[in-house]
This record gives C-alpha cells, sequence and structure tokens, in this order.
C-alpha cells in the first residue's frame, strides 16, 4: 500500500527564547515552488488568461518570485521576460539558486535601469501580455492568503490557541492579504511583521498602495537597525544558525534571520506564543550561502 497523503497543513512547534512558537510550513506547499510564491500564484495557477501568450515582471536577481513565475510559465507554456536593474557579475556565473533555475526554466533576462518602467512597456507593446509587478505584489495574489487565513483558523481553533502570527516582509502584500482574510473572518489575531526592503514607513507605504489601507490587525516591528536587503551580516547568520538548531528546520536566510531578529528585540510586545509562518524560498539559500562563506 501507498504511504497515505495527507492534505492537512503542516504546524510544528518548538521552544526558543522561553517562548513556544508554531512553525506554519508553507515552505512544503506546492510542487516545484512553494511558500509564499506558491500563495501568491494559487489564483493565476488556474486562471484562463485568456489571449496571453506571455508575462513580463521586474525585479531582484536573487528574486524568489522571479523563479516562481519561471516555473509557473514553463507550466502554462507562456514567455517570461523578468527586468533587472543590475546584476553582480558572479551571479552570472552562479550555477545554482534562483537566477539559475529561472534561466533553465526559458526565462529572458533584461537588464535595464528603470526595470519597472521598462517592464510595463515591453509588456503593453508586444500585446498579449501579462504585466505582474514586483514580488508579485498584486490584487491576484489575494484568494491564496484566503486560504492560508482558513488553514490558521482552524488550527487555532482546533487546539484552543490565540498566537501571535509572525511573517518577515518584503513587498508586505503577504502579510497585508493575510491580515486582511482573518479581519474579514472576525478573528481576533494579531498579526506581526517587520521590514527587510527599505524601513517601516516604506512597507506602509507599500501595503497603502496594494490594499488602499492598513490593516489595523497588522503590527509592524523594528529590527535592531536597519538592514540592507539580503546584505549579509555576522549576526544574521549567527540568529539563523539558532533558529535552526532549535528548531530542526531549516529556515530561508534573508527574510527569515531579519525577522526572528525582529521578534528577539521585540519579545516584550508577544505576549502570546508565536505561530512563525515558514515562506519558503530555500532555493535561495544556496546563492546567499555562497556570498556569506565568501565574505568570512
Ligand atoms: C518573497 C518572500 C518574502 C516576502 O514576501 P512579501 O509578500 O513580498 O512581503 C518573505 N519571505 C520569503 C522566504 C520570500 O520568498
Amino acid at each position: 500500500m501507498s504511504k497515505p497523503v495527507s492534505l492537512e497543513p503542516r504546524f510544528d512547534s518548538f521552544w526558543l527564547w522561553k517562548k513556544r512558537f508554531f512553525v506554519l510550513r508553507d515552505d512544503l506547499i506546492g510542487g516545484e515552488f512553494n511558500g509564499n510564491k506558491a500563495r501568491k500564484l494559487h489564483y493565476l495557477l488556474k486562471a484562463e488568461l485568456k489571449g496571453i501568450v506571455g508575462i513580463v515582471s521586474c525585479g531582484s536577481a536573487l528574486s524568489n518570485a522571479m523563479y516562481s513565475l519561471s516555473v509557473f510559465a514553463k507550466m502554462r507554456n507562456l514567455e517570461f521576460d523578468y527586468f533587472i536593474s543590475h546584476i553582480a557579475p558572479n551571479l552570472l556565473e552562479c550555477e545554482v539558486g534562483n537566477l539559475a533555475a529561472a534561466v533553465k526554466n526559458g526565462m529572458r533576462l533584461h537588464i535595464a535601469l528603470e526595470r519597472e518602467a521598462l517592464a510595463r512597456d515591453f509588456a503593453s507593446s508586444l500585446g498579449g501580455r501579462l504585466f505582474i509587478p514586483e514580488g508579485v505584489a498584486s490584487p491576484l495574489a489575494s484568494a491564496g492568503f484566503k486560504e492560508q487565513a482558513k488553514e490558521i483558523a482552524s488550527f487555532c481553533a482546533k487546539n484552543s490557541l490565540c498566537p501571535d502570527i509572525f511573517l518577515p516582509s518584503g513587498t508586505g502584500a503577504s502579510a497585508a492579504f493575510l491580515a486582511k482574510h482573518l479581519a474579514d473572518m472576525g478573528l481576533g489575531l494579531k498579526i506581526f511583521t517587520c521590514a527587510c526592503v527599505g524601513d517601516s514607513q516604506y512597507l506602509k507605504q507599500q501595503i497603502t498602495a496594494l490594499l488602499g489601507y492598513v490593516p489595523l490587525n497588522l503590527h509592524i516591528l523594528n529590527p535592531p537597525k536597519k538592514y540592507h536587503f539580503a546584505k549579509p551580516k555576522p549576526e544574521l547568520y549567527a540568529i539563523w544558525q539558532e533558529v535552526n538548531r532549535a528548531s530542526g528546520i531549516e529556515f530561508e536566510l534573508i527574510y527569515d534571520p531579519v525577522g526572528f531578529l525582529s521578534i528577539f528585540t521585540n519579545l516584550q510586545l508577544l505576549k502570546q506564543d508565536i505561530l512563525y509562518i515558514h515562506q519558503g524560498g530555500l532555493l535561495g539559500n544556496l546563492t546567499q550561502l555562497k556570498r556569506y562563506l565568501k565574505n568570512k
């Protein structure tokens, strides 16, 4: 008999800093792509996409969204053009990680300083192209987080828990949609996040541009100091190792260390157990680990 397949979302738990953590293992959902990118593409995966022959997006050359879109394009037999502003020469030669995998999936890479304007022009001048904003920060991404909100609600109800929810933010789309759906369901859970791109003010602007407002149940915590996105720092590597060791789970190496450092710095604000959302992105760890080892 084959192993029974569980369709239940998976929650793990561990103790750290005298606190109980639960982890929603979104890193394990989906197939070729996972985490919050699978949530974001949940709707598009099944959408009809009439008259669309290709997708166009933009962002960083390390992006997990870029890789996930390349898988999506391949699955749906769509062309994929991606615009970046610049690239480190060693990244072009790197044979592992998000960029290498995306190129292998047929993604065409364009380098242009004004990446977003050029990507939008490219999409509209060719026609039949769907422009997808950086990080899939689009209303199209909302539906997948409704599912996530339901899974969290049912886990909390089943276990009589009322945890503080935490997830680190890039565009803030994941945190904003989750907070919105939990509020719509009438659940009094608090959602905490931190900015990994820019500062809290910038994150609020991004969320306001997407939703029109910042949900009242969404709280932004500050890390102990300002970090440049994806820049290797010894304390980030150290906390990543500490959390991996305590949990027996491999976390992601760009967003999660800033997330856990923000939790650690603000423990007095987090009165409940913490439900941490593991948003996937482990393919990117290969490139980020290389950067850490090189800087040693
Ligand atoms: C993309 C990504 C994020 C950022 O998600 P946003 O919805 O843009 O805030 C956080 N963590 C991981 C692991 C990611 O891949």
